[in-house]
């Protein structure tokens, strides 16, 4: 028997088609457990390094073994989110999202991905466009695509999403382009810092439940940041996706729509249902997974094996220590 069988109970390992090439991704792998509070989710992606990871099994953690915050909502306004597709895909994408009344699209420059913008005010004219660009551009790059983008749509932009990395070029950005900048990459890479100019080269906060540590980490971060917060997901399966919710819906302010509905990426989940999207909004409430949906995509033995070890890997230095005796305090 797996050596941490007992704090991680039915460890199920799961690997879910997408629907399209997601940030490299095509299948995606989360490995699913429960504790007295519920099922949680721990699904760092593959790439990443053991101390980028143990956020993420903080958060696994606390989703199992704490009751949520207290609710000030009980539905919580989605986006939809539309990745680099055929333009002839488009529809059928923004389709998934019924009701939403903002669209987040990921960009990489102005001339071809100018059409997807095209294509989703073609399907929703009133849509709030959010354009990601994970920190693709750098200064030069990013003022020239802005300019034109501004130039073409006017002021359809709700913010632009990591335009450039270094914090020294958003600066710069900022004080040039007429649109607001969100900051993700620059929280996550920095979850240590203070943030004490962010004000300087940021007007909003992607904040992420898994990777900023858990619920109490995120509302940590938040007011550390001090920013408007968009509670978004990191392509969780509906366990993960439950617990945003619940960060998202335990807000006293929240001013944006979330970034929570990215099941409608995947081909299926582990949740039969609970987490459909209506009207624009997706209920709030603690999930189970389905037991056929767990076989029906359980991943390969040695992915299962691959994750326990890449959880032992953390768990042995020093986290668990460190973790198990926070629970005594
Ligand atoms: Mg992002």
């Amino acid at each position: 028997m797996w050596q941490l069988a007992e704090i991680f109970n039915d460890l199920t390992v799961v690997a879910i088609p997408t629907r399209t090439t997601f940030r490299g991704v095509s299948v995606r792998e989360a490995a699913l457990f429960r504790g007295p509070a519920g099922w949680s989710e721990f699904a760092p992606f593959v790439e990443y390094d053991e101390k980028v990871c143990e956020p993420w099994l903080r958060a696994a953690l606390e989703g199992a073994y704490k009751t949520w915050n207290d609710l000030v909502r009980s539905e919580v306004a989605i986006n939809a989110t539309l990745p680099r597709v055929e333009i002839s895909r488009v529809p059928e994408i923004l389709s998934r999202f019924p009701g939403a009344k903002t669209v987040k699209i990921k960009v990489d420059d102005f001339v071809q991905d100018s059409e997807l913008v095209e294509a989703a005010l073609d399907f929703n004219p009133d849509f709030k466009i959010r354009l990601d660009v994970n920190g693709g551009w750098d200064l030069e790059e990013a003022l020239l695509n802005l300019y034109n983008y501004n130039l073409r749509f006017g002021k359809v932009f709700e913010y632009i999403e990591q335009p450039t990395l270094a914090i020294s070029d958003l600066k710069k950005l900022k004080s040039e382009i007429p649109m607001k900048i969100a900051i993700d990459e620059s929280i996550r890479t920095a979850l240590d810092s203070g943030f004490e100019d962010v004000k300087e080269f940021a007007d909003i906060a992607i904040i992420k439940w898994a990777p900023s540590g858990g619920a109490t980490m995120a509302n940590n971060l938040i007011t550390k940041i001090g920013l408007p917060a968009v509670i978004s997901s990191a392509l969780d399966t509906g366990i993960g996706i439950s617990h945003g919710l619940a960060l998202a819906a335990s807000q006293a302010e929240l001013n944006f729509d979330c970034g929570l509905a990215t099941l409608s990426l995947f081909e299926g989940d582990v949740i039969k249902s609970g987490l459909e999207i209506s009207a624009g909004t997706i209920k709030v409430k603690r999930v189970e997974p389905d037991t056929d949906l767990l076989d029906k995509y359980l991943a390969p033995q040695e992915r299962s094996i691959w994750w326990q070890e890449r959880i032992t890997t953390i768990w042995n230095n020093g986290f668990g220590e460190r973790w198990l005796s926070e629970q005594l305090d």
